[in-house]
């Protein structure tokens, strides 16, 4: 599919992330204006409450967008969704002639502040990556114990919290926690030294169930997709993640990039999953492409300085697609609520200029890494600013996401001292 062609300008280049062919849902202010729902196109977002107020919608509910996040739209299904998206590309097209009416109703993106774009119901991240699980296996196990027995038949996986999830710009502040004392002696209680990164992709589930789900009907009920860095204490973690799994060391925050590109953005660019070494059981089993080929990118910028590309990786080295994720989520009963998060794992490539953390790119901080601006890293240090970022790449245009940016600050004073 070639570009589609707007009236609004800005979103005919190629090196727009917000072309017609894209038109992903966010939520915005300008000034004390309260934040709503809003549609990116171009350097312009389309205010929705706005267009809904003007009558220029007809989805069965005058009232849909009254609210500042995207969960009742994702609750109608995807009949509102297609019909949606089919009317927001007519009125936004070249020659439409809704053009006049909707003008007023655009605000230009660099002026608006993004937020939340959902209200994250639960937020469950996964362990899929199959070179990232390999490279942090292989460190902590050795090459030959790198993949634990049951990683190439199920996507391992753990329930985070739905809480610490922020947006796009949030700073992060360095986490203390329990870690192991240098020579394996008795723990302390300390700032994280060892605080990282995670490059990933995350599926916003937009229909519920309750019970187990075909893996088909997982890719139906996921809604769209953002960019995900999953910040991690790696010293709480190697400390605390036998026998449970990790716990703190994923609790200070994890940010998604505002804007949900949704899966029918995203139609073009599905690709399959790697080739399998086991057959997988029947209810994991692929259902057709399930991937995307997007590309991804982690930039590193310490303070005052620029940026220097960490990793480029694309999605598509996923060992197992969202909807697999999804599929194998409800296997044991649970049900899934519209607005559930699902993490996709780290994910890395098989060339070291693919992975996607510090754990990895550092090897466990015994080689750094050198920065353009000469400084050398194992993990981040305060002032650091980690921004990922994601591009579909088709004829002439891109789906882009949109920022997923963080900025380190300082661990405070102990926050048990007296
Ligand atoms: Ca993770």
């Amino acid at each position: 599919m070639p570009l589609m062609k707007s009236w609004v300008t800005s979103a005919n280049s190629a090196d727009t992330p917000f072309p017609l062919n894209n038109l992903p849902y966010g939520v915005f202010s300008v000034g004390d204006m309260p934040p709503r729902c809003g549609v990116a196109i171009g350097a312009m977002i389309l205010d929705m409450a706005a267009v809904e107020q003007a009558g220029l919608l007809d989805l069965g509910d005058p009232d849909l967008f009254d609210m500042p996040f995207w969960n009742g739209i994702m609750d109608l299904g995807s009949e509102v969704w297609a019909n949606l998206r089919a009317r927001l590309t007519q009125m936004l097209a070249e020659g439409s002639t809704d053009q006049a009416a909707l003008e007023p109703m655009l605000v230009p993106l660099d002026q608006a502040e993004l937020h939340m774009p959902i209200i994250v119901e639960e937020y469950t991240d996964f362990y899929a990556g199959r070179h990232h699980a390999t490279n942090v296996g292989t460190m902590f196990r050795g090459a030959e114990n790198a993949l634990p027995p049951n990683w190439l038949h199920i996507p391992i996986g753990y329930n985070g919290r739905a809480s610490s999830v922020v947006v796009s710009g949030t700073d992060i502040r360095r986490p203390w926690g329990q870690l192991k004392g240098p020579n394996d002696d008795l723990p302390r209680f300390a700032p994280s030294a060892r605080f990282d990164l995670e490059l990933e992709m995350g599926a916003i589930v937009g229909q519920a169930s309750d019970g187990p789900i075909s893996v088909t009907e997982a890719d139906e009920a996921i809604f769209g997709y953002v960019l995900l860095n999953d910040w991690s204490a790696r010293d709480i973690q190697a400390w605390e993640y036998q026998p449970l799994g990790p716990f703190q060391a994923k609790a200070t925050a994890t940010t998604i990039s505002p804007w949900i590109v949704t899966k029918a953005a995203l139609e073009p660019f599905r690709v399959d999953t790697p080739a399998r070494e086991f057959e997988l059981l029947d209810h994991l089993k692929d259902a057709g492409p399930m991937l995307y080929d997007i590309d991804l990118t982690v930039t590193l910028a310490p303070r005052g300085k620029a940026a220097t590309v960490l990793a480029r990786t694309n999605y598509r080295e996923m060992y197992y697609s969202a909807a697999q994720q999804l599929a194998h989520h409800t296997t044991a009963g649970c049900p899934m609520n519209v607005g559930d998060l699902l993490g996709s794992g780290t994910i890395s490539g098989p060339e070291k200029s693919q992975r996607g953390s510090l754990l990895e790119l550092s090897w466990g901080g015994k080689e750094p890494i050198t920065l353009d601006s000469g400084e050398t890293r194992s993990f981040l240090e305060d002032g650091d600013t980690l921004a990922l970022s994601g591009a579909a790449r088709g004829d002439g245009y891109q789906i882009g996401f949109g920022p997923c940016t963080g900025t380190l600050l300082p661990a405070l004073a102990d926050p048990y001292a007296r």
